[in-house]
């Protein structure tokens, strides 16, 4: 038995349906011209309905009385009909039976008879002529409804018009767009009065022509929406031609990408601005410093970049949040714009950071200099005014750096190094102040850069080693009491670099957080080894100098208790050293990050005492066991009395305050006579030891071990 896949298109497979052997002899030879009829022939309701199951005819012609049940059983088989014609024969011309018969979905009925039966192939092509056009014509109307289901549910608008631009269809979603109702009459609407007059003109003169022409036309236009709204579009007009060529109507599909358009200029917004402030950011003002330095050359006159960075902010973010922060960089960023004029470029780097290019200033170049100086002083004056935010009131300075440029440079990058050197400087030089460029400084940032970069290679080749300076007790004898850890720097060139040349770089660039880590570690672990070795008594401490910066850093804490506990030192060993510059950032924080490690058993000693704030209401708030009296007033201490009364003084103080005071630099006899008589008990400086690498410094402690020196009288030290 074939299947519908297996035969030509022209062939036909009839089934006939008839239990009466005569009828089918004679159907069989009424078919037997027919070459391209397949005839199967079914005796009763059962064989047929088995054929059924594996076997889709083209046509059923079967008897109305079967010999178990009625032939129009068979139309229930095949979808009342839809699935293929079925032609039923009757052997009665009974009108009530023929209306039952096509009720039941038959396509046709025959009365049998002789000639009729003879008849049934005309019949057959007929019926399947027909049945192939009625199933067509209902397919085409369920594609047309699929179809219009799809334009309905699409989201962008979906419209046909007449050639003279009338719409004639515009699907749910167009209607929404432009707000047509739903059962409005769009007759005698066009395309063109959704568009501005401009745009509908381009769209009628050039789009439908365009149409005509190629096909198809695109566009990104503007769309005018009944509630007066524009919206940005991306428009297709379709020309639909009939066979000769001539168009017929226009399709168009219009999609609302207002959305995608503000997502755009939104990304290009911020390519070229800071979202913060609004103002131009790093690309934009290297553009516009290009365009300038190139102005500045053709009309010979001067322009001035000044860099911004104001001073402390961190503390501001640090202490009040980054919201307080962001607000007060706002006001600076207007602040600033409305002491430039409006062709000056004021933008924002980033941070803190705000750069301002001034234009056209003087053709000659000490008035320009003159001229940007004095607008940096109203900058620094305008920064500098107390900005409140909510209940706080916020005061500011700024370090400003000025570099000029008519000719001498021809990369806005050279010209922001410049700048930032500038700026630098005048940071070095105190803050709150703003400094123009010259030569020196050039040398001086150079100078920085390179040992930045030998830097981060010293500590990827591990160049740095402690050397220690030993601390000692003078009264009726001199004792060691302790010593500092000081870091030098290995340099493959240089050999042997002290801090003084190196120091600085660490601490600006942010290395120091890394490198002063590492101090620790190497330091802690060395005094487990001297420990081990009895070399060290547990009741004098190792002194380590750790930065303002490195102190301030969140992780400092954990840092020296991971490190203790990772190396397994007792703390009752450690001392660390810090200066008065790490209270000024927030005096709350630093007492409680100190009293947190003082609690674990380190102690502070507060260094070059004498140098910095010195207040005493710091020194009496901050958990420190000693202070550490500057070199530099040791060093003059034999000849001005200003230094000496100065050093009575802060022994005075040490006293009162119960902490230790240790004399730094202390580097000959009359000064340690000089200091001992003024009741000062510890010591460190060249008189007694210059700092040494470990092995030299552990010689040095196993001889002062084995000769603990008596001392003459308690005003006469021991000095050996
Ligand atoms: P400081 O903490 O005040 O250290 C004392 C400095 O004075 C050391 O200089 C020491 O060599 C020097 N010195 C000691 N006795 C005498 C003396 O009798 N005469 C003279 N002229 N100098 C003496 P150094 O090692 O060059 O260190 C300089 C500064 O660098 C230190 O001053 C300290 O502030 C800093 N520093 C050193 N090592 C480290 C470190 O590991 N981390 C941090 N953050 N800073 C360090
Ligand atoms: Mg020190
Ligand atoms: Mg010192």
């Amino acid at each position: 038995m074939g299947s519908r896949a297996s035969r030509s298109a022209d062939e036909l497979e009839v089934m006939l349906v008839e239990d009466e052997p005569a009828h089918v002899a004679l159907i069989r030879r009424a078919f037997q011209q027919d070459t391209l009829v397949r005839l199967t022939v079914a005796e009763n309701l059962r064989d047929a309905c088995r054929i059924l199951a594996v076997f889709q005819p083209d046509i059923i012609v079967a008897d109305l009385k079967l010999p178990d049940g009625e032939g129009t059983e068979l139309l229930a088989r095949c979808g009342r009909g839809k699935d293929c014609p079925v032609v039923i024969m009757t052997s009665y011309g009974d009108q009530d039976i023929a209306v039952e018969i096509m009720k039941a979905g038959a396509s046709d009925y025959i009365v049998k008879s002789e000639p009729t039966l003879r008849e049934i192939p005309a019949v057959v092509e007929r019926v399947s002529r027909e049945w192939r056009l009625i199933q067509g014509r209902e397919k085409a109307i369920a594609e047309q409804a699929r179809l219009i289901t799809i334009l309905e549910a699409a989201p962008d608008l979906i419209a046909t018009t007449d050639v003279r631009g009338h719409f004639t269809y515009m699907n749910k979603a167009g209607r929404a767009l432009l707000g047509i109702g739903p059962d409005e009459d769009i007759s005698q609407l066009t395309l063109y009065d959704f568009h501005s007059p401009d745009e509908g003109l381009v769209t009628k003169n050039l789009g439908i022509p365009c149409a005509i022409k190629e096909g198809v036309w695109r566009t990104e236009t503007n769309l005018v929406l009944r509630n007066n709204t524009t919206i940005a579009s991306s428009q297709v007009i379709i020309s639909h031609n009939d066979p000769q060529g001539n168009v017929e109507f226009f399709s168009t599909i219009i999609r609302d990408i207002q959305s995608v358009k503000e997502a755009e200029e939104k990304i290009e917004y911020l390519a070229f601005y800071d979202s913060l402030t609004g103002l131009p950011n790093r690309n934009e003002l290297i553009r516009r410093l290009e365009m300038e330095m190139n102005r500045a050359v053709r009309h010979k006159r001067h322009g001035a970049l000044l860099f911004i960075d104001l001073d402390n902010f961190k503390n501001i973010n640090d202490s009040l949040g980054h919201p307080v922060g962001d607000k007060v960089l706002q006001d600076i960023a207007r602040r600033l714009t409305t002491v430039v004029r409006g062709e000056d470029t004021v933008a924002r780097l980033g941070g803190d950071e705000f750069v301002i290019i001034l234009s056209g200033l003087s053709d000659d170049p000490i008035a320009a200099a003159r001229q940007a100086e004095e607008i940096s002083g109203k900058l620094r004056r305008k920064i500098s005014l107390r900005t409140k935010i909510g209940k706080l009131s916020i005061q500011l300075t700024a370090s400003i750096g000025i570099a000029m440029f008519l000719d001498d440079f021809h990369d806005p990058n050279e010209l922001f190094r410049v700048a930032d050197a500038a700026m630098y400087d005048a940071k070095a030089k105190g803050k709150d102040r703003f400094q123009v460029f010259n030569e020196g400084m050039d040398a001086h940032f150079g100078r920085f850069l390179a040992i930045e970069s030998e830097l981060r290679q010293a500590i990827r080749h591990q160049q740095f080693v402690l050397h220690y300076q030993p601390k000692f007790r003078v009264g009726k004898t001199k004792r060691l009491a302790g010593a500092e850890a000081l870091i030098r720097w290995n340099h493959p060139a240089r050999r042997l670099t002290f801090p003084i040349d190196f120091l600085d770089v660490l601490e600006s660039s942010g290395m120091i957080i890394e490198v002063g880590c590492w101090v620790m570690r190497e330091a802690f672990s060395q005094l487990c080894e001297w420990i081990r070795r009895g070399l060290w008594h547990s009741t004098e401490r190792l002194s380590i100098n750790i930065s303002p910066r490195q102190f301030r850093d969140d992780n400092f804490v954990p840092q020296v208790i991971g490190l203790l506990r990772e190396t397994g030192l007792s703390s009752e060993c450690v001392d660390l050293e810090v200066t008065e510059q790490i209270v000024i950032h927030d005096m709350d924080e630093t007492i409680a990050k100190m009293n947190t490690l003082t609690e674990a058993g380190i102690t502070f000693s507060l260094d070059d005492f004498g140098t910095g704030y010195s207040s005493l209401s710091y020194l009496k708030r901050m958990p420190v066991s000693a202070m550490k009296i500057d070199r530099s007033f040791v060093l003059d201490i034999m000849t001005d009395k200003n230094d000496q009364a100065l050093v009575d003084t802060m022994l005075a103080i040490s006293n009162h305050l119960h902490i230790d005071a240790v004399a730094e630099g202390v580097e000959t006899r009359d000064q340690l006579e000089r200091l001992v008589s003024s009741h000062c008990r510890l010591f460190q400086g060249y008189y007694f030891s210059h700092p040494l690498p470990a092995g030299e410094f552990e010689s040095l402690v196993i001889a002062c071990r084995s000769a603990a020196v008596p001392t003459a009288t308690s005003q006469t030290p021991v000095m050996d």
